[in-house]
């Protein structure tokens, strides 16, 4: 399918030299822990299937999480946060996310990022993220006829999809809606409605500290997942 082929070409990317220069050094180096495994150290696909209603848009992979597992989310705390919610609602199979391979599979939902490659301290550049959007722009398109609920983990997400999502042709009001956790907005598009959701992000900042709990999260999931008819 059209998005099995987007992803392909996807992992060839190398268009940021910062970035590449970054995850390469990362999976060479390893962390102690994993220093047994073969780090991907590529650009990280979007999981989940191809006619997703729902879309979950992240910040960027995590150096030894997706840039070491190849996968969204997996392998680290922050996705032991999300599937773990994912699968409390009923959107996932299973409550952990180890390893390709690991039975893992999503429910009409699929989790992407708007930079696709691990930066440096978490932080992609906004040249980085301009530079990844073309991505984005395409994993949107292909996904946008049955797309009808958003989920944006945290501020970074937002401004980068807000863009993406107004030039695949819904109408984003102006000014611009604020990322907040919580925030809800209801876009009209040729494809129909579209429900954004804000959250704030699955980090350790903000899942160690209590300022996103389980609940929490599970509140927007359920209100996205249930916009989207899941
Ligand atoms: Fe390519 Fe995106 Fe990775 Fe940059 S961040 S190298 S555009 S996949």
């Amino acid at each position: 399918n059209d998005l099995a082929r987007l992803d392909a070409e996807l992992v060839d990317c190398r268009a940021c030299p910062r970035l590449v220069e970054w995850r390469e050094r990362v999976a060479l180096e390893k962390r102690a822990a994993y220093r047994n495994e073969t780090y991907w150290g590529r650009p990280v696909p979007g999981f989940g299937p191809p006619d997703a209603a729902m879309l979950i848009v992240g910040l960027a992979p995590a150096a030894h999480g997706g840039n070491r597992t190849g996968r969204m989310f997996t392998g680290d705390r922050s996705g032991d946060f999300l599937y773990a919610a994912l699968h409390a609602v009923g959107l996932a199979s299973q409550p952990t996310a180890t390893h390709i391979g690991d039975g893992l599979e999503l429910f009409g939902t699929r989790v992407t990022a708007p930079v696709h490659c691990a930066p440096p301290d978490n932080k992609p550049t906004p040249v980085e993220r301009q530079t990844c959007r073309r991505w984005l722009d395409a994993e949107l398109k292909i996904l946008q006829p049955r797309l009808r609920s958003v989920i944006v983990l945290g501020g970074f997400g937002w401004q980068a999809l807000l863009p993406v999502l107004e030039d695949a042709g819904w109408v984003v009001p102006r000014p611009r809606p604020k990322f907040g956790h919580g925030a809800h907005v209801e876009l009209t598009g040729r494809t129909g409605p579209l429900h954004l959701f804000g959250c704030y992000h699955v980090s350790q900042q903000n899942t160690f500290t209590g300022r996103l709990t389980p609940a929490m999260l599970e509140s927007v999931l359920s209100d996205a997942a249930r916009a989207a008819g899941l």
